[in-house]
């Protein structure tokens, strides 16, 4: 008997690159959000270096690229997500502030203190919230930020189907509270902290996979594997739908101390 994928982390991961690179983002988030994020973050100058890490196709990118002075370096570790990105920045007239290059969060190409702020939008969690920044630290400039949005629990206990769910996706999943402080111990100041709106999910991360999703389905219709990460990503906006008082995405925004 076939065996069931319980877990985004079950299925291929050429699969899943390319049915992502047939929507704008990759994760969760929105212009607005992008915008206010930013908004916390002082003295970004013409010289400003930023990095978004995980940056994907780079809808997140294109936006911190039309709202700050300086240039953005984005790191994929995935080839397809990255010749999107420089396709986009190209369309849109960005190439002198935004390209993207492949590489690993966990072996970043920068020297110590050279970035005024690192970017990462629904991304850090590959590599982990707290290994992230303690690692990623070293490479700011002192007084620069870092800004990552991350999945996060609202209420300290939560239904067991959805605990079940994100327990298997992604442990590291905790409260609002217990990030700040793993923040801080990492060695920033937490400047902000506030959570996505509902519609980051439902209409910029669930809404546009519909139209992918019949793209997908036409192209793979004999594809059991990419039938089963379909009905997986149904489950998991179905889940949302079900759960979201108790879950979601919250942008934390620390300055280096
Ligand atoms: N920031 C984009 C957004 O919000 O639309 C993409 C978010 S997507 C959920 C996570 C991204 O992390 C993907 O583009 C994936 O290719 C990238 N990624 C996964 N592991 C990585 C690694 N070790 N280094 C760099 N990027 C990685």
């Amino acid at each position: 008997m076939e065996q069931e994928n319980n877990s985004i982390h079950d299925f291929d991961i050429a699969l899943i690159c390319e049915y992502f690179s047939y929507v704008e983002r990759q994760g969760p988030g929105s212009p607005e959000v992008t915008i206010k994020a930013l908004s916390f973050i002082d003295n970004l100058t013409q010289n400003a270096k930023i990095a978004d890490i995980g940056c994907g196709t780079g809808g997140q990118t294109m936006v911190l690229a039309q709202n700050t002075p300086g240039t953005i370096l984005g790191i994929d570790l995935f080839p397809k997500f990255v010749d999107i990105f420089n396709q986009n920045a190209t369309k849109l007239g960005l190439t002198d502030k935004a390209k993207a290059i492949v590489g690993s969060m966990d072996n970043l190409p920068f020297q110590d203190e050279e970035l005024d702020l690192m970017w990462s939008e629904g991304a850090i969690y590959n590599i982990g919230f707290e290994r992230g920044l303690t690692e990623w630290r070293r490479f700011l400039k002192k007084g620069g930020y870092v800004a990552v949005t991350e999945a996060s629990w609202f209420t300290p206990e939560r239904p067991a189907e959805i605990e079940q769910f994100w327990l298997d996706a992604y442990p590291e999943i905790d409260t609002i509270p217990s990030k700040v402080a793993i923040m801080q111990k990492a060695g920033y100041i937490p400047v902000a902290t506030f959570i996505l709106p509902e519609n980051c999910w439902t209409e910029h991360f669930y809404a546009p996979q519909v139209s992918a999703q019949k793209l997908f389905m036409e192209k793979y219709a004999d594809n059991l594997n990419a039938k089963r990460l379909v009905e997986n990503l149904q489950h998991e906006a179905q889940l949302y739908a079900r759960y979201k008082d108790y879950y979601g995405y919250v942008f934390y925004i620390g300055k280096k101390m």
